[in-house]
C-alpha cells in the first residue's frame, strides 16, 4: 500500500462536475488500496477574481489582508471535494493550511513554508480517510493567515510529501506531462518521460508556469518523487528525476518564455568605479530583482547600462533609475515593457558546443532582433521584442528538432 500526494489544479475544480471527476478518480485510487492527501487549487479564474476585487477597493493592496481573502478561493474546493467524496461512500476531511498546521514564515503574499504537522493527517489515514488540504496557503507563527505566491499549490502538495514520506507526489493538470515547451503556442511540442530537477528548475524560473520553482525546489531537497500528470486522459505523465546516463544524449529538454519582463537603459554615465553599484544597487535596494545586465564598453569616459526586471516591478524602477541618472548626471534613461525572453534548456549543453550559435542563426533567419543575452551552463536565454515572440519559439522548436512523438525521445537517448 502506497502514500499518494496528489495535487488538483484549477482547470480540474474548475467547475462541479469536475470536481465530482477528481472525486471519482481519488476513489478508484483509494479501492486499490492507496493512502491519499490531496491537494486542491482554487477553481480556475477564482484567485484572478479575488484579486480584482482586491484591487477595486485598494488598487495597492498587499500584505495580510490580501491573504485573508486569496485563501478563500481554496477553501471552497477542498470543501467541494470532501463533499463529492463522500457522496461516493470514499470518507474525507477537508482542512484548510491553518488547521493541519502548514508553518510558514510571516512574508504575506509570499511565504514560505517551515514545517507541517502530520498528527491529524496521520490520524485519519488511519482511520481510513482521504485527507483533503487547501493548497496555497499556511498560518505563521501569529496565527495570521499566509499565501505561497501565485501557483502555490504545488509546493504544498511537494512539502506534504516530503513531510510524510510519501511514496510520490503527483500533480495533476490540464495538460498530460511537462512538454518541450507550452504545447499551447508549439502544438507540436512534445511530452517529455523524465526531465531533471536542475532543468524543471531552469524552465520553471524562466518562465513554464507548469510547476511553481519552489516546489522544483523542495522537490529536489527532499528527494520527492515528482510527476506531472493531466486529469483528463490516462497516461504516464512525465516524472522529474536526478540526472542520469540516459539522459545526457538530449540536447535540449525544453524552450521556455516569459512575458512578464521590462527593460530599463541609463546612458551616458561616469565609466567609474561604484557607478554599477550606484544604478544596480539603488534599484535592488527597493527589493526588486534585477536579471539581466549588459554594460556596454566605455566610450570617452562614459558607459550605458541596460537590464531587465520583472513587468510589475517596470514602473517603481524606472522612477529610482531616474532619481539616479540625475545623482549621476546621466545623459538619459529610457524604458521598454514589450519585451520578451526566450530560453534553451537541457542538461547536454554542458557537453555540447555550438547551440548558442544554432540559437542565434535560427533567430536572424526569421528576422528576430536579439536585444540582450545570457548564458549559464544548462541555458541561453535571449531578450526579443514581445512580437515575436510565439514565432522564435517556433523557430527555436524547430530548429533543435524538438517535435514529435515522446518515443522518439527515448530513442535518442538510447533506451
Ligand atoms: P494548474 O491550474 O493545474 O496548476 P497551470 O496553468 O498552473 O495549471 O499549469 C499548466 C499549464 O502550464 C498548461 O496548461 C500549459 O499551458 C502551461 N505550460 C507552460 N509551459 C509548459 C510546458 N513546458 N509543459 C507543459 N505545460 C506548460
Ligand atoms: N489558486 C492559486 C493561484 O492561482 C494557487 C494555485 O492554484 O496553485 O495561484
Ligand atoms: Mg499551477
Amino acid at each position: 500500500m502506497a502514500l499518494i500526494v496528489q495535487k488538483y489544479g484549477g482547470t480540474s475544480v474548475g467547475t462541479t462536475e469536475r470536481i465530482e471527476h477528481v472525486a471519482r478518480k481519488i476513489k478508484a485510487f483509494r479501492d486499490q488500496g492507496d493512502d491519499l492527501v490531496v491537494v486542491v487549487s482554487a477553481m480556475s479564474g477564482e484567485t484572478n477574481r479575488l484579486l480584482e476585487l482586491a484591487d477595486a477597493v485598494h488598487p495597492q493592496a498587499r500584505g495580510r489582508e490580501l491573504d485573508v481573502l486569496l485563501s478563500t478561493g481554496e477553501q471552497v474546493t477542498i470543501a467541494l471535494l470532501s463533499m463529492a467524496l463522500s457522496r461516493l461512500g470514499c470518507p474525507a476531511r477537508s482542512y484548510t493550511g491553518s488547521q493541519v498546521h502548514i508553518l510558514t514564515d510571516s512574508e504575506f503574499n509570499k511565504a514560505r513554508i517551515r514545517t507541517i504537522e502530520q498528527g491529524r493527517i496521520r490520524d485519519d489515514l488511519g482511520k481510513g480517510r482521504v485527507v483533503v488540504v487547501a493548497g496555497f496557503q499556511g498560518v505563521d507563527e501569529q496565527g495570521n493567515i499566509t499565501t505561497l505566491g501565485r501557483g502555490g499549490s504545488d509546493t504544498t502538495a511537494v512539502a506534504l510529501a516530503a513531510a510524510l514520506g510519501a511514496d510520490e507526489c503527483q500533480i495533476y493538470t490540464d495538460v498530460d506531462g511537462v512538454y518541450t515547451t507550452d504545447p499551447r503556442v508549439v502544438s507540436d511540442a512534445r511530452r517529455l518521460d523524465r526531465i531533471t530537477f536542475e532543468e524543471m528548475l531552469e524552465m520553471a524560473s524562466l518562465g513554464s508556469k507548469v510547476l511553481q520553482i519552489r516546489s522544483v525546489e523542495f522537490a529536489g531537497k527532499y528527494n520527492v518523487p515528482l510527476r506531472v500528470l493531466s486529469t483528463f486522459v490516462d497516461g504516464p505523465g512525465t516524472l522529474i528525476t536526478f540526472e542520469d546516463e540516459d539522459m545526457e544524449d538530449a540536447l535540449i529538454s525544453g524552450i521556455a518564455f516569459s512575458r512578464d519582463e521590462a527593460q530599463l537603459t541609463i546612458t551616458g554615465v561616469p565609466d567609474h568605479p561604484g557607478v554599477a553599484y550606484k544604478i544596480i544597487g539603488a534599484v535592488s535596494a527597493l527589493n526588486i530583482e534585477v536579471d539581466m545586465i549588459v554594460q556596454n564598453v566605455g566610450a570617452d569616459g562614459l558607459t550605458d547600462f541596460t537590464f531587465t526586471v520583472h513587468r510589475n516591478d517596470y514602473e517603481r524602477a524606472l522612477e529610482r533609475l531616474r532619481d539616479a541618472a540625475s545623482e549621476l548626471k546621466a545623459n538619459e534613461v529610457r524604458g521598454d515593457t514589450r519585451i520578451a525572453k526566450v530560453s534553451l534548456v537541457g542538461v547536454g549543453m554542458r557537453s555540447h558546443a555550438g547551440i548558442a550559435s544554432t540559437m542565434f542563426e535560427a533567430l536572424g533567419r526569421e528576422g528576430v532582433n536579439i536585444l540582450m543575452i545570457s548564458t549559464s551552463e544548462i541555458k541561453i536565454s535571449v531578450i526579443i521584442q514581445e512580437k515575436y515572440l510565439e514565432l522564435a519559439v517556433r523557430a527555436l522548436h524547430d530548429a533543435f528538432e524538438l517535435a514529435g512523438p515522446p518515443e522518439e525521445r527515448v530513442d535518442s537517448a538510447g533506451t
